[in-house]
């Protein structure tokens, strides 16, 4: 899997476009986000951590569901 390139305000999507963080990321840094590029490509967000989903059909990590 192709690391992402990210820091704590946003990261670079496969597509060379950069994604500035939206501000429910920092609140929700212990959630899982889903978060879409422009290009479609999805990634989950999690603590920090950028993951890209395989399909758009996956699971929608969302909001406070999986917060503990
Ligand atoms: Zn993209």
């Amino acid at each position: 899997m192709a690391d992402i390139e990210h820091d704590e305000s946003g990261f670079t999507c496969e597509c060379g476009l950069r994604n500035e963080y939206p501000g429910y990321v920092q609140s929700h840094w212990s959630v899982k986000l889903s978060y879409s590029c422009a290009c479609h490509r999805q990634y989950i967000l999690y603590r920090g951590t950028v993951v890209k989903t395989s399909r758009e059909s996956q699971e929608i990590f969302d909001s406070e569901a999986f917060g503990d």
